[in-house]
């Protein structure tokens, strides 16, 4: 089951999310449902239009389904490790994979129109948005991999005896990512708060936004090559990934849903990039 609050309202936390409410499960014989809830803060009705949303916005709404999805579908009987208690680097693959139905022709038919006319996404707008999804995609890959790079580095190499200042040592290695040169006094690093961790949080894992992207859009080639609405593949997706939760090490229900290791080239091939 599950609840929404999608507007923003006073007082309300920006951003968009899932919580998990009651967390059920299978019981001799019988199972215990699942309650959990998404939040937004989604662009409201106004002047007495339907609320308009923009594409990024209907992507944040399968995003945290995905999440949801994964709570609610758990069938893990340890509550500790059931529905999204899983690796932080295997927590975002339900949620971003859902990101891919809303580029394609075929699923946004089913819902995107005009609010007034009923007509379908014209093709051209279709297209010119699908441009503009790989701009500059290699530039936002460098970055990202830069800042992940750094991140484990200075967590599992960074001495300072040997190597001296952090700030300079980090902008020399990300440097190496950049494709102009990092002015002098470049300290990206003293406001990459990324690089502290918490109990849930970051700390030599800011990787995981990357390998979260690889993960899915490998995944997602699965869908494509079956269809999209597959309910083979989708019951696949949820009895061998979704069901399990953190009951098995993620990389071998990555290879019992795949039938193989992850492979980077679907991102690449995504980005406009292979
Ligand atoms: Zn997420």
């Amino acid at each position: 089951m599950c609840i929404r609050d999608r507007y923003p309202r006073e007082n309300k936390r920006g951003g968009a999310w899932m919580d998990a409410l009651i967390t059920g499960g299978p019981a001799p014989g019988e199972f215990h449902p699942h309650l959990g809830l998404i939040c937004g803060n989604l662009t409201p009705p106004i002047g007495g239009k339907p609320a308009l949303l923009t594409h990024r916005e209907v992507e944040t709404i399968f995003h945290e389904f995905g999440h949801l999805l994964h709570h609610l579908l758990s069938r893990v009987e340890t509550r500790g490790l059931a529905g999204t208690n899983v690796a932080w680097d295997f927590v975002e693959l339900p949620s971003q994979i859902m990101e891919n139905w809303c580029w394609e022709r075929q699923a946004l038919d089913l819902f995107a129109a005009h609010w007034e006319t009923g007509e379908r996404l014209p093709e051209d707008l279709f297209q010119k948005m699908k441009r503009a999804r790989t701009f500059r995609a290699a530039n936002g890959q460098m970055r990202q991999l830069g800042f992940g790079f750094i991140d484990l580095l200075l967590h599992t190499r960074y001495s300072p005896a040997s190597d001296g200042d952090p700030i300079d040592y980090s902008r020399r290695l990300l440097q190496e990512f950049s494709p102009a040169p990092l002015p002098p006094r470049h300290a990206m690093i003293a406001a990459f708060t990324h690089l502290f961790g918490s109990p849930v949080g970051y700390g030599a894992a800011y990787y995981s936004y990357k390998w979260a992207e690889v993960l899915e859009a490998d995944a997602f080639t699965r869908f494509r090559a079956e269809g999209i609405f597959s309910r083979e593949v989708g019951t696949q997706f949820r009895d061998r990934i979704l069901a399990k939760g953190d009951s098995e090490d993620p990389a071998v229900l990555y290879r019992e849903f795949m039938g193989r290791e992850p492979d980077p080239r679907a991102l690449l091939v995504r980005s406009g990039l292979a």
